[in-house]
C-alpha cells in the first residue's frame, strides 16, 4: 500500500543521479519549496547530455537533437536563458560513402494513415510521459509488430535513423514499444509547433552539457564526484551513505536506472526482481579528427544500420563544424580493437582517420524485452512509484530521449510533492560550484 506522506511542509529529498531526468526533478521539487540535495557519482552534471570543447567549440557526446516535440526543453531553455541553434541536415550514406536516398513511401502507400487509426484505438496516449501506459499493445518484436499492421516501410523510413541513434538494430527482439515512441518524438508523423523560432530540428549553441549546468546552478545542493555506499530506508525517513558523509532525507528519488543503483540499496524483493530485467543497448561515442570524409552534416550509414550482424561498426558520425576536422562517431558494442574497426570503416568511406580524442562507453536505452512488458514490468515499475519513500525517474520508464526523461520526471515531481503553502516563485538561490566541461 503507497504510504501517505505529510505534503503541508518542506519535504527533503535526496536524488540521486544528475543527469536531465534528475535535475529536471530536482528543479521542480526545489520550486514546489522541498529542500533537495543532488548526488552524482560523476565530476561533473549532464549524464548522457555531456559536452566537451576542443579548441574552444562545443561537442557533444551524447543527447542533444531536440525536435518539434520538445516542448519542455523549450520551455527550459527559455527559462535558463539559453541561446538555440539549427542542428546540421542529415543525410545517409552506404558504407562506401555514396548517398542513399531516405525513403518517404509511409507517407505515400497508406502506412500513416493505417498507423493513425491504430494509434487511436490500441496506444492513443503514447505521446504523454511514460511508457507504461502503451506497453501492453507494443509488446511484440518490431518487425513482426510492423508486418503484421502492414507498416513496414516506416521501418524503411525510420528504422535507419533509430538504430544510428543507439536503439538497437531492427532485426533484434526489441519490442515495438520503443520504435513507436522514437517515431513519435521525432515529430514527424504529425504537424507541430515551430518551438524557439526553429521549424526543425534545433539544439543549444556551445554545447547541450551547458543547460544542465545552468540548471544545476540554479539549484540549492548538487555533489558531484560522490559515490552513494548505502541507501537505507526506514519509517522515519532515507539514510544516503557516500564516500562525503551521509544524507538525510523525507524522500528518495532515484534518476539512475535501478540495476546501477542496486548494490548500494536495501532492496526489497520486488526491487531486485525488476532490475534483474533491465536490458541495455553498448553503445559508444568516439570524438576523434578524420580528413576526406563528406562533410556538414549527421550521417547514418546505412551499411551498418540494416542488420545486427554489423555491430561493431560506425553506424553515424557528425560533422558539426565546417573548419574543423573533429567529428563524433557512434557505434556498438565494446571490442578491443575499437579504433582499428572505425579506421577501416572511415577508409572504406574515402576518408583518413586521424586523431582518436575521446571514447565514451555507455549503456544506452534501459529497457525491458517483450515478454517482461507483456507480464506488466512497466507497470509495476509506477506501482513503486512512492513505496519505500522512493521514486523512480529517468529513462526506464520515461524512454532514452531528453525530453521524455524530463516530462516524466517534472510530472512525477509535481503529482507527489505539491508546492509548500506560501513557496515564492522566485527563490532566493545560492548558486552551487559546478566543475567546468572538460577540455580534450
Ligand atoms: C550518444 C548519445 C546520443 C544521444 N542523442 C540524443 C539526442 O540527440 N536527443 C535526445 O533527446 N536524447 C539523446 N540521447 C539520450 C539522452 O541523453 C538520455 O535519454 C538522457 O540523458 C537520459 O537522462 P537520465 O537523467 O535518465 O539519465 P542519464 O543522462 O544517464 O543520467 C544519469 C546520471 O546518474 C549518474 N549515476 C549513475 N549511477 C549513479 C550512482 N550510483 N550514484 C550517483 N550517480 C549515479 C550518472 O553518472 C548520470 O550522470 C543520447 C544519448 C547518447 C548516449
Amino acid at each position: 500500500m503507497q504510504e501517505l506522506r505529510d505534503t503541508a511542509g518542506p519535504r527533503t529529498v535526496a536524488v540521486v543521479g544528475a543527469g536531465p531526468g534528475g535535475l529536471a526533478a530536482a528543479r521542480e521539487l526545489e520550486r514546489a519549496g522541498h529542500r533537495v540535495t543532488v548526488l552524482e557519482e560523476q565530476a561533473t552534471v549532464a549524464g548522457k547530455c555531456q559536452s566537451v570543447h576542443v579548441d574552444g567549440r562545443a561537442y557533444d557526446l551524447g543527447g542533444h537533437i531536440c525536435t518539434n516535440r520538445y516542448e519542455r526543453i523549450a520551455r527550459l531553455l527559455t527559462e535558463t536563458g539559453l541561446e538555440t541553434e539549427r542542428t546540421s541536415r542529415y543525410r545517409v550514406l552506404d558504407t562506401d560513402g555514396r548517398a542513399v536516398r531516405q525513403s518517404m513511401e509511409f507517407l505515400r502507400d497508406g502506412a500513416l494513415q493505417r498507423y493513425r487509426a491504430l494509434r487511436e484505438r490500441e496506444f492513443p496516449r503514447i505521446a504523454e510521459p511514460g511508457l507504461a501506459h502503451s506497453a501492453p499493445a507494443l509488446a511484440a518484436p518490431v518487425t513482426e509488430w510492423l508486418a503484421e499492421h502492414e507498416l513496414t516501410s516506416m521501418a524503411d523510413s525510420f528504422g535507419t535513423g533509430y538504430t544510428a541513434a543507439g536503439y538497437g538494430h531492427l532485426d533484434e527482439d526489441i519490442p515495438a514499444l520503443y520504435f513507436v515512441k522514437y517515431v513519435e518524438m521525432t515529430g514527424l508523423l504529425d504537424p507541430g509547433p515551430e518551438l524557439r523560432g526553429h521549424p526543425g530540428d534545433f539544439t543549444v549553441m556551445g554545447g547541450f552539457g551547458s543547460l544542465w549546468r545552468r540548471v544545476a546552478e540554479e539549484l540549492k545542493d548538487v555533489r558531484c564526484g560522490v559515490r552513494v555506499t548505502s541507501v537505507v530506508r526506514g519509517a522515519d525517513g532515507v539514510r544516503v551513505c557516500t564516500d562525503s558523509g551521509p544524507v538525510e532525507a523525507d524522500d528518495l528519488v532515484l534518476a539512475v536506472t535501478p540495476d546501477r543503483i542496486l548494490p548500494a540499496l536495501d532492496a526489497t524483493a520486488e526491487e531486485r526482481d525488476l532490475a534483474a530485467r533491465i536490458r541495455s543497448n553498448a553503445y559508444r561515442t568516439t570524438l576523434a579528427d578524420a580528413s576526406g570524409l563528406p562533410e556538414d552534416a549527421f550521417y547514418f550509414l546505412a551499411g551498418h544500420t540494416a542488420s545486427r550482424a554489423s555491430a561493431g561498426h560506425c553506424v553515424s558520425y557528425h560533422h558539426r563544424y565546417p573548419d574543423s576536422d573533429t567529428r563524433t562517431f557512434y557505434s556498438y558494442g565494446r571490442p578491443d580493437d575499437a579504433t582499428a574497426l572505425l579506421r577501416g570503416d572511415v577508409t572504406a568511406l574515402g576518408g583518413r582517420l586521424g586523431e582518436v580524442r575521446l571514447r565514451r562507453e555507455w549503456a544506452f536505452m534501459p529497457h525491458f524485452g517483450g515478454d517482461d512488458l507483456r507480464d506488466g514490468a512497466l507497470d509495476r515499475l509506477d506501482a513503486l512509484q512512492g513505496r519505500n519513500r522512493t521514486f523512480h525517474v529517468g529513462a526506464l520508464p520515461a524512454f532514452e530521449l531528453v525530453e521524455c526523461a524530463v516530462a516524466h520526471a517534472q510530472d512525477l515531481a509535481r503529482r507527489h510533492f505539491p508546492p509548500v503553502r506560501g513557496t515564492l516563485t522566485r527563490q532566493d538561490h545560492r548558486p552551487a560550484t559546478i566543475e567546468e566541461e572538460p577540455q580534450t
